[in-house]
Parts: C-alpha cells; sequence; structure tokens
C-alpha cells in the first residue's frame, strides 16, 4: 500500500521536475515577483507546490484511501430535508479544513495559498485516485470560490490595486472566505428533468420582483454537492424567439447565484432551496447527487441577462479539464491494482503478467495514461496562461508596447490549444477510465467482481465520467464543430498545412517525427473529407436557388442540425482520431526537448498508429447509408445522391 500517492509517481515527478515550463506562469501568477508576501523566484515558488502536493499526496494515501471501502458502503442519506454523510466522511472534511486546502488557488489577500489551477488539478488527480466522491465534493469548495472571484472580476465588482498587486474589493468576498474556511460550499445547477445536453430547452425562470430583486423557481435535478450553502442556477430570464432555434434558446439564459438559507442575524436559518430527493447511483455512493425545488428563491444576478450560457461555458472548461484529471486518478488506481495483482497471481505455470495479453493490456494501460497525462498538463497549463495574461493585459498592462503585442499574441495561441484540447481530454478521459477500470476488473478474475478487491467500484465510479459535465458525444461534437469552423474560416490554410505536412512524413530526420505527421495527414484527411461532404451537401440543397443566393448561403446561412448530418455522423471517430493526433503532437515536443520521453512516444504511436488508419477508414467509406435512413422530408434530393 502506497503511502504518498504524489511520490509514488514518476511520470508526475517528470512534469514537476522538467516537463512543465515553470517560470511563465510561476512569475504571472505571482505577478511579475511584485506581490508583497510573495516568491521572488520560480524555484522557490515549484518549491514551495512540490511540498504542498508531497503533503496531500501523504494525507491521501494514508488518512482517506484506507477509510474509502467502508465510506462507499455507507453511502450518504436524506433525513429531514438534509443529507446525512458518514462520520469518517466528515472527520476527513474536518482535516482538510484544517489543513486549509480549500484555499489552494486563492490569492494570498483572500486568505488562500496562491498556488496554480495546475496544482489543484493535480491534487484532483491525487483525490480521485483515492475516491472520485472525495475528489467531486472537495472540488465544489475552492473551486466554488474560484468560480465567485472569476465571475466577479468579468463583470467588474473586483477592484485591483496595480502597483502592489492585489485585490482590494471583491463582490463575494463574505462567501469566498466562508468557503476558504471550509464552512460552506457550492454546486452548479444546470440539469433539469426535461433538458440535459439541450440547455436551450432548461425551464427553470429568473424574475425581478416590483422592486427589482431577482428570484428563481424551477427544478433542477442531478446536482453535485446539492446540499451546499450556494447555488450557481442557470435560468431563463428572456423569451425565446424562435422555440425550434437551440442558438435562440441560449440567449435567454442568465446565471445567479442563490443561497440555499435565509439566515437572521444570530445565524439561524430557514431552508429556501428545498432538497426533496437524493439520487441512488451505480457509483459515486458518498457524493451528494440532489434534486433541488427553487420556489420564488432570493437570487443574485451574475453579470447582464443573457450571458448566463456564457458564464456556464466558463466553469464548463475548468470542471472537463477537472473531469480529465479525475479521469487519470481512477486510471491510475486500476491500473496499479492489476499490475500488483497480475505479478502476484499465477495461472498455467506463470504469474498471470507475464502471459502475453494481459501483459499486452498492462503496457496499454500504462500507455493510455500516460498519454492522458501529457495532454492534461499541457491544457490545464495552456488554460491557466491564457487565463492569466488576460488579467495580466486587463488590471496591469504592460508600458511598452512591444511587450504588449507579445502577450496579446501568446494569450491567442494558449486560449486556441486550451480550446482545441478541452473536449478531447474529456472525450479521451472519460472513455479510457471506463475502459481501463473495467480492464484491472478483468485481470482479477471473479475477484474483480467481488468488493474485495476494489476494482469493482472503479468501475462503477468511472462510469459517468463520459455523461457529467457534457456527455461523450457533446464532447465529440464541440470538438468536430471547431475543427471544421477553423477550416471553413480559411479552407487554404488546411491544404497548405496538408502539404507541409506531407513533406515532413516524409523528409524529417528524426522517424518518429515522419511517423507523427503521418498520423496528422490522417487527421487532416478525415476532416478534408468531413468538410467535403459538407459542402457537397450544401451545393446539392441550393439546386434551382438563384445564383445570387449562393454566397449568403455559403458565408451565413449554415443550419448546423441539417447542413453537418455527415460530419455529426462520424464526430466521435473524428474525435478519437483528433486526440491521437493531439497526443503525438504533445509527446513528441517532450520527446525533442527529453530524449528519455521517446520511448513512451514511440510505444504509443505503435499502439495508435493502426487505429488512426482505422477510423480514417471508417471516415472516408462509411455513413452516406444511414444518413438516407436517417433523411427528413425536405433532405431527400440529398441524401439520396449521398447514399447513391
Ligand atoms: C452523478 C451525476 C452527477 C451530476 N452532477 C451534475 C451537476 O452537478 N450539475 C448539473 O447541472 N448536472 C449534473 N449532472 C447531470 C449531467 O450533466 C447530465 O446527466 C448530462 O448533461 C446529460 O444530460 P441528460 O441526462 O439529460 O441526458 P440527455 O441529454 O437526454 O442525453 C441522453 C443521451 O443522448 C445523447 N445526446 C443528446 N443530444 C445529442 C446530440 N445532439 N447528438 C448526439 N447525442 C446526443 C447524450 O450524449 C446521451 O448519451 C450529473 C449527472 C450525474 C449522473
Amino acid at each position: 500500500m502506497s503511502t504518498n500517492f504524489f511520490t509514488d509517481n514518476d511520470d508526475l515527478k517528470y512534469y514537476f521536475e522538467r516537463g512543465i515550463d515553470w517560470e511563465p506562469l510561476v512569475k504571472l501568477n505571482e505577478l511579475n515577483y511584485r506581490s508583497p508576501d510573495g516568491f521572488d523566484n520560480a524555484e522557490d515558488a515549484v518549491g514551495f507546490y512540490r511540498e504542498i502536493l508531497d503533503m496531500t499526496g501523504g494525507f491521501i494515501a494514508t488518512e482517506i484511501a484506507p477509510h474509502v471501502p467502508a465510506m462507499d458502503h455507507e453511502g450518504v442519506s436524506l433525513q429531514d430535508g438534509e443529507a446525512v454523510s458518514p462520520d469518517k466522511w466528515n472527520e476527513i472534511f474536518d482535516q482538510m479544513k484544517a489543513l486549509e486546502l480549500h484555499g489552494m488557488c486563492l490569492p494570498r489577500e483572500l486568505g488562500g495559498m496562491n498556488c496554480p489551477l495546475m496544482i489543484y488539478l493535480v491534487n484532483n488527480e491525487l483525490l480521485s485516485r483515492a475516491d472520485a466522491s472525495v475528489m467531486n465534493h472537495f472540488g465544489f469548495h475552492g473551486g466554488m470560490a474560484m468560480a465567485m472571484l472569476m465571475f466577479s472580476i468579468s463583470e467588474g465588482t473586483t477592484d485591483f490595486d496595480g502597483k502592489k498587486g492585489v485585490i482590494t474589493k471583491t463582490r463575494f468576498a463574505k462567501e469566498i472566505d466562508e468557503i476558504r474556511r471550509g464552512d460552506a460550499w457550492g454546486c452548479m445547477d444546470i440539469t433539469e428533468p426535461d433538458a440535459g445536453s439541450d440547455m436551450a430547452r432548461l425551464k427553470a425562470v429568473g424574475e425581478q420582483d416590483e422592486d427589482g430583486n431577482w428570484l428563481v423557481t424551477g427544478e433542477k435535478i442531478f446536482i453535485t454537492s446539492g446540499h451546499g450553502k450556494y447555488h450557481f442556477v442557470i435560468a431563463r430570464t428572456e423569451k425565446v424567439a424562435d422555440p425550434d432555434d437551440p442558438m435562440s434558446g441560449l440567449k435567454g439564459l442568465s446565471m445567479f447565484l442563490v443561497p440555499t438559507y435565509e439566515e437572521d442575524e444570530d445565524g439561524n436559518r430557514t431552508r429556501i432551496v428545498e432538497m426533496p430527493r437524493l439520487e441512488h447511483k451505480l457509483g459515486h455512493h458518498v457524493s451528494v447527487t440532489a434534486s433541488l425545488a427553487f420556489d420564488e428563491a432570493p437570487a443574485h444576478l451574475i453579470g447582464s441577462r443573457g450571458e448566463g450560457f456564457k458564464h456556464m461555458l466558463t466553469l464548463m472548461n475548468h470542471a472537463r479539464l477537472g473531469v480529465g484529471f479525475e479521469a487519470i486518478g481512477m486510471c491510475e488506481a486500476a491500473y496499479r491494482l492489476a499490475r500488483d495483482y497480475a505479478a502476484e497471481r499465477p495461472s498455467m505455470g506463470k504469474m498471470i503478467d507475464q502471459h502475453e495479453m494481459i501483459a499486452d493490456y498492462l503496457d496499454e494501460m500504462r500507455t493510455d495514461i500516460q498519454a492522458l497525462r501529457a495532454i492534461a498538463m499541457a491544457g490545464a497549463y495552456a488554460e491557466e496562461m491564457s487565463q492569466k495574461i488576460k488579467l495580466a493585459l486587463q488590471n496591469d498592462p504592460p508600458a511598452d508596447a512591444l511587450e504588449q503585442k507579445r502577450l496579446e499574441r501568446s494569450e491567442k495561441r494558449y486560449g486556441r490549444f486550451s480550446r482545441r484540447m478541452t473536449p478531447l481530454l474529456k472525450y479521451l478521459g472519460a472513455e479510457k477510465a471506463v475502459q481501463i477500470t473495467g480492464r484491472s476488473l478483468q485481470i482479477h478474475g471473479g475477484n474483480g467482481y467481488s468488493q474485495e478487491f476494489g476494482t469493482e467500484k472503479l468501475l462503477r465510479d468511472s462510469i459517468v465520467l463520459p455523461i457529467y459535465e457534457g456527455t461523450s458525444q457533446i464532447q465529440a461534437l464541440m470538438a468536430m464543430k471547431d475543427a471544421l469552423a477553423g477550416i471553413m474560416k480559411n479552407p487554404q490554410g488546411l491544404v497548405k498545412r496538408m502539404a507541409q505536412t506531407r513533406w515532413r512524413s516524409l523528409s524529417a530526420s528524426d522517424p518518429l517525427e515522419r511517423r507523427v505527421a503521418k498520423i496528422q495527414l490522417l487527421a487532416m484527411g478525415a476532416k478534408n473529407h468531413l468538410m467535403t461532404k459538407v459542402a457537397a451537401r450544401k451545393v446539392r440543397s441550393l439546386q434551382g436557388k438563384p445564383l445570387a443566393q449562393w454566397p449568403k448561403a455559403f458565408l451565413k446561412d449554415w443550419d448546423p442540425k441539417r447542413d453537418f448530418a455527415f460530419a455529426m455522423l462520424h464526430a466521435e471517430r473524428l474525435t478519437r482520431l483528433l486526440s491521437d493526433e493531439l497526443v503525438c503532437e504533445v509527446l513528441l515536443e517532450q520527446a525533442q526537448k527529453h530524449p528519455d520521453r521517446r520511448e513512451l512516444l514511440e510505444r504509443y504511436i505503435d499502439r495508435c498508429e493502426p487505429r488512426c488508419r482505422f477510423l480514417h477508414d471508417e471516415i472516408t467509406n462509411t455513413g452516406a447509408r444511414l444518413l438516407g435512413q436517417l433523411a427528413e422530408p425536405g433532405d431527400d434530393q440529398a441524401d439520396k445522391a449521398e447514399a447513391s
């Protein structure tokens, strides 16, 4: 049994010692080393981050992990309208409170440790290796405080002293402090009985009384940590112009902060947000998943009316990164259990791990975990750099115009990478978590199916990862749309990139670079094929229409449902291909800087090359028959042509 989940992990060590370019991140985090109580160099700051994770890694391995099976067995229940958690769970959260972990990423002037988001996310991985329920609930503490601060900055209710580099005032200071102390937590209330992935169908409403106060009414379901004191609620404030148009539905949503209780000056509480039910779930037994009823609950509007979807995307972006790290923690736990079990269990004259098939499973599991961590680290870094540069430009712009331009360019580059990476990480992490925990159970045979060995719990816990924070299918649609939108804006760009990549695939001096270029070519080829199909369909739909209408139809009038049908059919295959491409690119960059990472890249390419060829083949050769069957009356001509 490990006694420290951070120090026992060589791959994590790589990132802390060499894999992350800490200097620019720490410099931004410490406001150019001007912060009065802060660090004045990256080395000391990284030393501090390491100490924090060393401490949490030990705490998680020794104080949480051993108690997880009993807590999972006991679960959480609803008594007199309140959630009741196991005593051990409450003790663990008291210990976290004493360690002041909820303020990990909050600025020092708000009582926090001022760690980068990266440290928080790695801590999530360590927590999730012990238990997904603890990790999720922990996330709804500090994560909510960070969200409050982020929203306040974005709506302009946070004041900075640019010279000292400190926050002097922020709208939710009281709530943030309560959460930092560990005395409260919050939740994110989006899903409703009739609206999950399709947010345009949300029905909860936000209305103003005659004095202009906001009140929220509606029902929310499946809310993680819904027994919290603060709710970020998405509710409709504007009428939908066209109920059949999803975009129009999204524009009418607003974001509110709704407190659960009314409190008098003596601290007596009356519950306003009712919690009629907790879900009985396959996994995550100790994590509260609540139904909530809002009946004219007093609410605080975040930002402006109609900005709810925009704010939700900001929250979701971080939550999706969080699921990526959560997946890695689960995979790590599952892999280690399987590896150790297979090394000690004899079968047919040798240990199980010496049987070729099992050795192959274990090798693939190890490779996939390292690949996931590579894109998670690169993505978290890009997201944080993009955000921190934006903040620096907003609150403390450089005097030098050239430096300003450099920062703006950098922000765009990191922002683009983060946007590309987030749905791919969420998709791949979630799918791999289910696959790897399932493999771990299989390697344990009958023992895996019993509760004693921990693998059945991991599998149960993993199955929700492709569902929450946007399902795998929704991630695939997002990744596909982003990829094709880029080509639509600049088709010549794709042609040029394909030519350059083809050249690299033949002429690069490094054989691994040549192999990565071939994978990139397969991904580009698949995108090219989908875009060509989409465009051909569009042209067919214009048959009989005056030529004068064609430019507008091509530049503006895109109907996502109808025009992109072929690309939507293949969105998941494309996403898998794009994920492999991304992993290869990130690992190639690591291998070029650190030759000892070449072995990992080679291991990954060996596995993904045939898969990418297969995915490319499926995308370019299948789909027409089914599309023909799905065609609606108006699509007949185009789809018959497609199918023929
Ligand atoms: C344990 C748990 C915790 C949760 N925590 C929270 C929380 O804290 N806050 C919160 O607001 N919600 C939470 N949820 C809800 C979760 O986010 C939703 O379940 C999820 O978004 C899917 O919505 P749905 O269940 O309505 O499924 P649906 O949207 O009905 O989807 C059903 C299936 O159809 C697919 N589908 C839907 N639309 C399309 C499309 N256009 N193309 C292809 N496929 C499509 C989906 O991918 C899915 O496979 C939680 C759920 C669970 C199980």
